[in-house]
């Protein structure tokens, strides 16, 4: 096993954790070295695939917006699970990220101003969502990539896949991982670690998020025994391609796309008048599913999947403009051209509203709502540092990725200059022990087959906790997939070679993802109420009363353990949710 010492170690290159590396190298003024840590190479990260765009209020002169008006919109579009002083910190703080990409050299699509244009976004009063064509993601992590692989004090550990992180009484003390490469062990050790590997919808069987979506960092951090948060949160995209579930991004509706039913009618009028197709996900994901239940939708012939249609065909000139990617995709998977023929959609899983239970700067916290750890930090879709609430507005995803990046990345290397050399006692007998449990997952002969496992588990969270969930239905499925978790351990690695073996890699991910299943069920059955994207049959109605509240999910052992924390309300009060 290979031990290497940093100052800093960052798990993950996605937006959220190459702006950590840059803002942490410009606030040591390239004093400390880095790791950073990514199990696919960097440009492969998941957010290369962010389409629409990021938000913030960038002109308040001649323009309705303002900070409190964002603040709002997210806070609403939450359904009030936000925590708003998060929220604050979120919108303040964007707009001077978005100026910041673009001196990296993101290409912000202008309009004849030479002012950065905005779209409309879902559950946004007004168009505040900055862009670069529909390839936002790509230009940002360009950009990223191109200013870490300049410093000379970070080094990229492209794909090597971290699989336990160790702590000791809620200090960080380093990471296990594996070179998938040469299939040798590395042990990180450093003062400081961000956790920053994505989220976790891979564990749904449709879902618009790439394959290694599978949720690592959140596992690593609930196995440490750490705390998660709103784990029942997982957004519902309403616009999928069918049957593949690849994303037609909310900027084909923001650019002035219309949602059909079977009989020609745009029917967002009858669950949202006032924003129609740009309603919030949670709401118009309901509506599509409501609209095909009352036999309304379409069905495809080939995957027997009903659906609705997306409607761009008015809208011809802009297509090649604002959207090439969804004509292209279009074109490429559908053989068919939105400029002369409706996209077929319906809902997929998209993102993961819950994460690790982070405070207002990302800081992990030890438990339920006692300190926070130290020298550790969750930031992008992996923390739940609760900006979304129980449903996330479209690109404020990004914003988030960049402004807790700023954050960590500044704060962590700050811990990391101060931090005094504690010892870190048993680290390496620690990491022993893991490489010795990878081993014997490598030599395991059991019988239970892993893929088998993850479609199982998949199928299972995609009948019984989709758009909407019935109690009955999720309490037999917490069962299931606890059950099936318990097969894991008779699992089976048919590749036993060293050098890059796909097949243990994706065992690895599959142990995770079924840990998080697991969470997503206990918390996801508890909840008595229709909240954002948990939407229960028996209970249509928000319940502030007794649930205005945070999940929180910790390992106690082999115990799961439910608790609940209360939401940071500061200016706005819960109001009933119309658009
Ligand atoms: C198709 C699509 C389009 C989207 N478009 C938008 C948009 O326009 N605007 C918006 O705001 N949001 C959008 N989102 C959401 C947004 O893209 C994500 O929330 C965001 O990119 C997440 O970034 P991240 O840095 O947190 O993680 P990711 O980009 O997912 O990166 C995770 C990183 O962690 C690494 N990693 C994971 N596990 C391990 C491990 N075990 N060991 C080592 N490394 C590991 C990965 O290799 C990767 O580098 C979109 C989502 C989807 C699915």
């Amino acid at each position: 096993m290979e031990l290497l010492d940093f100052d800093i170690v960052i798990l993950g290159t996605g937006i959220a954790g190459m702006t950590a590396a840059i803002h942490a190298t410009e606030a040591s003024k390239g004093r400390l070295r880095i790791a950073l840590v990514s199990k696919l190479h960097a440009m492969r990260s998941h957010s290369v695939c962010a389409e629409g765009g990021i938000s913030g209020v960038l002109y308040t002169e001649n323009s309705d917006d303002s900070f409190q008006l964002h603040a709002y919109d997210t806070i609403k579009g939450s359904d009030y699970l936000a925590d708003q002083d998060a929220v604050e910190l979120l919108v303040r703080n964007a707009p001077h990220e978005i100026r910041f990409f673009e001196h990296l050299g993101v290409p912000w699509d202008r309009n004849d101003k030479a002012r950065i244009s905005q779209r409309p976004f879902g559950g946004m009063s007004i168009p505040r969502t900055a862009f670069a064509a529909d390839k936002t993601g790509f230009f940002m992590m360009r950009a990223l990539y191109d200013t870490v692989t300049g410093y000379e004090n970070v080094q990229l550990f492209n794909e090597c896949m971290a699989t336990s992180l160790f702590t000791e009484k809620g200090r960080f003390l380093g990471i296990f991982s594996i070179d998938l490469g040469t299939g040798k062990s590395i042990l990180f050790k450093a003062k400081a670690c961000i956790i920053a590997t994505g989220g976790f919808a891979r564990v749904f069987s449709v879902t618009t998020t790439s394959y290694a979506t599978t949720g690592d960092g959140i596992a690593l951090a609930y196995r440490a025994g750490l705390p998660l948060k709103d784990m029942e949160f997982i957004q519902f995209h309403p616009t999928t391609l069918i049957p593949s579930g690849i994303l037609i991004t909310e900027a084909a509706r923001g650019e002035g796309g219309y949602l059909l039913n079977s009989q020609g009618k745009r029917f967002m009028e009858a669950y949202a008048k006032s924003k129609m197709e740009l309603a919030p996900r949670d709401i118009i994901s309901r509506a599509i599913i409501s609209e095909i239940d009352a036999g309304r939708g379409f069905k495809h012939d080939k995957s027997g999947l009903d659906y609705v249609e997306l409607d761009l065909r008015h809208l011809k000139g802009r297509i090649d403009e604002k959207l090439p990617m969804i004509r292209d995709i279009c074109t490429k998977m559908l053989n068919l051209d939105p400029v002369n023929e409706p996209i077929p959609v319906r809902p997929a899983a998209h993102f993961t509203m819950g994460g690790i239970h982070t405070s207002i700067d990302g800081k992990i916290m030890a438990g339920p709502s006692s300190s926070e750890t130290e020298g550790l930090w969750a930031i992008g879709e992996c923390g739940s540092v609760s900006v979304h609430g129980a449903n996330r507005l479209g690109s404020n995803s990004l914003s988030q990725c960049a402004v807790w990046g700023r954050i960590a990345g500044r704060d962590a290397a700050k811990y990391a200059l101060d931090a005094k050399s504690k010892g870190s006692d048993g680290l390496m007998d620690r990491a022993i022990g893991e490489e010795e449990r990878i081993g014997r997952l490598l030599g395991n002969r059991g019988s239970e087959d892993p893929y088998e496992l993850m479609h199982e588990m998949q199928n299972t969270l995609e009948r019984s906790f989709y758009v909407y969930r019935r109690m009955g239905e999720m309490a037999r499925a917490a069962k299931k997939l606890a059950a099936i978790r318990a097969r894991y351990k008779d699992v089976y690695v048919t590749d036993k070679k060293h050098i890059y073996n796909t097949n243990l890699r994706d065992v690895i991910e599959i142990g995770n993802m079924l840990d998080l299943a697991v969470a997503v069920a206990e918390c996801a059955s508890r909840r008595k109420e229709t909240r954002g994207a948990h939407a229960v049959v028996e209970y249509p109605e928000r319940e502030d009363k007794s649930w205005l509240k945070h999940t929180i999910i910790q390992m106690h052992g082999e115990k799961q353990v439910v608790s609940y924390i209360p939401v940071n309300i500061t200016k706005w009060q819960p109001q009933k949710r119309v658009y």
